[in-house]
C-alpha cells in the first residue's frame, strides 16, 4: 500500500523512519525521472522474500527501489546509490529487458565458472562495473565513505 508522506514521500505503510530530507528526496526523484525511471521508497513486499540478505537497493527495470536501511543513512549516500542504479535504468535503455538480463546473469554465471565467490561474481559483472563507477563519482565528491554495495 501506498500513501502520501507529509513530506511528499510516497512510502509503504510502515516505513516510518525515514531521514532523508524532502529536497534530496525530489531532487533524485527528478533525477531518476529524466532517465525515464520511477523512484520507490521501500521494497514491494512480494519482493522481500526474495532479496539477497543486505540488499539495500534494486532496479527492476526502470524502477528503482530504495531499502528503508538505505533511507535511514545520510543524504550523500542515498545520492550515490541512486546514481548507481539509475546506471541501470540507463543500461535497461540501451540494450532492452531481455538482452539486459541475459547479458547480467551470462556474465554472473562466466564469473563463477572462472572459480570467483558469488560476491566477487557479482562485482565483476560489467554491468555492475559500470554502475559502480557512477556511484563513485558521486562519492569522490561527498564527504562520505563507501558503504555496503547495491545490487
Ligand atoms: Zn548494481
Amino acid at each position: 500500500m501506498l500513501q502520501a508522506a507529509e513530506d511528499g514521500i510516497k512510502y509503504r505503510e510502515g516505513i516510518d523512519d525515514i531521514v532523508i530530507d524532502r529536497e534530496t528526496w525530489s531532487a533524485l526523484e527528478s533525477e531518476v525521472e529524466a532517465a525515464g525511471g520511477k523512484l520507490r521508497a521501500g521494497f514491494p513486499a512480494w519482493l522481500e522474500p526474495l532479496l539477497i540478505r543486505g540488499t539495500i537497493a534494486i532496479t527492476l527495470g526502470r524502477r528503482v527501489y530504495l531499502g528503508r536501511e538505505l533511507l535511514r543513512a545520510a543524504s550523500a549516500d542515498v545520492a550515490a546509490i541512486v546514481a548507481h542504479e539509475l546506471a541501470h535504468v540507463r543500461q535497461f535503455a540501451r540494450v532492452g529487458p531481455a538482452r539486459f538480463a541475459w547479458r547480467y546473469l551470462r556474465d554472473y554465471a562466466r564469473n563463477r565458472r572462472r572459480g570467483m565467490s558469488a560476491y566477487d561474481a557479482y562485482v565483476a559483472i560489467p554491468f555492475e562495473v559500470e554502475a559502480r563507477l557512477a556511484e563513485n563519482r558521486i562519492r569522490s565528491t561527498t564527504a562520505h565513505g563507501a558503504r555496503v554495495p547495491p545490487a
